[in-house]
């Protein structure tokens, strides 16, 4: 019998290296493309927070119009489901006699679940998971899930020597579409609760969708040749050309890993190869990492105790916590990411360290309140990336000295940037406002004697 199938894209918005696309296409007469928005994401929980936010809402739609594009360009189509996967999947199976699902598998708890109760919705179809998300595929790493080491180096080290990523597949050149689906409007923002002037007001610190993607590839290879500079910059703060800003994109899988790895190993070919490219296949590699350890430890990565059940005694105080969301605590080096993180959905690496240590190990608040906050923001959030990179800031290394960290990566400009008032302070006034009378600064929550050092160097800069 003819099968017909349907592809539910979740996040692997892309038509490249997508196995879950070549498969129903070489296995399906017909296809159905589907998009499923989930609502209780949007919704609004009694103290106002969402799992997203308006900018990730509107990175996601990019991410989702620049698909259905791509699609109809092969004669296919998208159909975009407004409430949720558990009522658009079984109404797609219905209305176009599916008998196949194909889409990408999950990893994560709450995902995870979803998938299950549909796949009891429906018994009578034929359900095909794929994995995709990671570099290295999950079949082909030396380890078990339930056996993935609980230190980097001991994952790293077997599976750089004993397996290696696979090739990339290549993009279909047509569809075999079910003829005659409508594409119909992507839902408004209104439907999940956002105002129009909300929507208009947010702006995504890049465009999403798999075109934007892979020009951000190209560009940050082939074009400028800013990897070979990646090592020394990427601890930067300021602007788009110190790090690749790839994560967003692998977050909805705009792009793929594997399809990084490969340009980065042509680039090293034919242009350089160095400390640079070696280290950005490295952050891939950590992201596999905390893929699978995020999937060893399961729903306990969302735990207050963390999944060693450590027992800290949190302050929790609701005042402090409110002015490290709105980026009011009075410490610039603090606030300029947290404004920049409120307003665009992206903050640097080095500020994310220096945001949740300074929230977990001075403010004294539950790091699960300040994980939330990143989930609701970031326009790269990722499941396993956001939660165990927060567990790590708050159970696995050590503290992080936020003064002295503006001082040591020179965050003056990026300071100025992101706080105006603070715009025309000479290079010292503007790291530590709160040390002269005249500046008239929010007053900093607290300034911890442990600072004093860090204080005492920024004093000596030369002006
Ligand atoms: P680059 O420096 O150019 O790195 C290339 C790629 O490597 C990134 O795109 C990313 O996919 C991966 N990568 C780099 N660093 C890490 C890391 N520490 N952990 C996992 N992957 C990494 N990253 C996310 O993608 N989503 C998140 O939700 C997220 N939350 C974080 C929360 C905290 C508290 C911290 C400390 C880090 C978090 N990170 C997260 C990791 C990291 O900050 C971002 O991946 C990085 O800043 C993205 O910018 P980039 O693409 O320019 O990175």
């Amino acid at each position: 019998m003819a099968k017909r199938g349907l592809v539910w894209f979740k996040n692997d918005l892309r038509l490249h290296d997508n196995e879950v696309l070549l498969k129903a296409q070489k296995e399906c007469s017909e296809l159905v493309f589907c998009y499923c928005i989930e609502e209780k994401d949007y919704q609004q929980s009694v103290n106002g927070s969402r799992r997203a936010d308006i900018i990730r809402f509107k990175f996601m739609q990019q991410s989702v119009i620049n698909l259905r594009g791509n699609l109809q360009h092969l004669g296919g189509h998208l159909i975009i489901g407004e409430k949720s996967a558990m009522i658009t999947i079984p109404q797609l199976v219905k209305e176009f006699e599916v008998t196949d699902i194909y889409a990408e598998q999950e990893y994560a708890p709450f995902e995870l679940d979803l998938v299950s109760e549909i796949m009891d919705r429906l018994p009578e179809i034929e359900f095909h998971f794929l994995w995709g998300k990671t570099l290295y595929h999950k079949d082909d790493i030396p380890f078990e899930i339930s056996k993935i080491p609980l230190t980097s180096k001991a994952y790293r080290i077997p599976v750089a020597k004993k397996s290696s990523p696979r090739e990339t597949i290549s993009t279909p050149t047509s569809l075999n579409s079910v003829k005659n689906i409508k594409n119909i409007e992507f839902p408004s923002c209104s439907a999940y609760g956002f105002s129009k002037s909300e929507y208009e007001q947010s702006h995504p610190f890049l465009v999403g969708g798999e075109d934007a993607a892979l020009e951000r590839l190209e560009y940050y290879t082939f074009k400028s040749e800013l990897l070979t500079g990646y090592r020394w910059s990427r601890n930067k703060s300021d602007g788009l050309d110190y790090s690749s800003k790839f994560s967003p994109y692998l977050a909805l899988g705009c792009i793929s890993p594997r399809q990084i790895y490969s340009r980065v190993k042509e680039y090293e070919e034919k242009v350089r190869k160095n400390q640079s490219t070696w280290w950005l296949i490295f952050e891939l590699v950590w992201r596999d990492y905390f893929t699978f350890k995020g999937m060893r430890i399961g729903p306990s990565i969302f735990s207050t105790q963390g999944f060693k059940n450590k027992k800290i005694v949190w302050e929790n105080d609701p005042g402090k916590f409110e002015r490290w969301c709105q980026g009011n605590t009075g410490i610039p080096f603090i606030d300029a990411h947290m404004l920049q993180l409120n307003q665009t959905g992206y903050m640097s690496n080095r500020g994310r360290v220096n945001c949740a240590s300074y929230l977990v190990h001075d403010l004294k608040i539950n790091w699960t309140w300040g994980a939330a906050y990143f989930e609701s923001k970031l326009i790269d959030y990722d499941v396993s990336s956001n939660w165990m990179n927060w567990h790590m800031q708050a159970f696995e290394i050590w503290y992080t000295n936020p003064v002295h960290q503006s001082n040591k990566y020179k965050a003056q400009d990026f300071i100025r940037l992101w706080i105006p008032e603070l715009s025309k302070l000479n290079n010292i006034e503007v790291l530590i406002p709160w040390e002269f009378e005249t500046i008239n600064y929010i007053k900093p929550i607290e300034v911890y004697p442990k600072w004093n050092r860090a204080i005492n160097l920024i004093k000596k800069i030369p002006i």
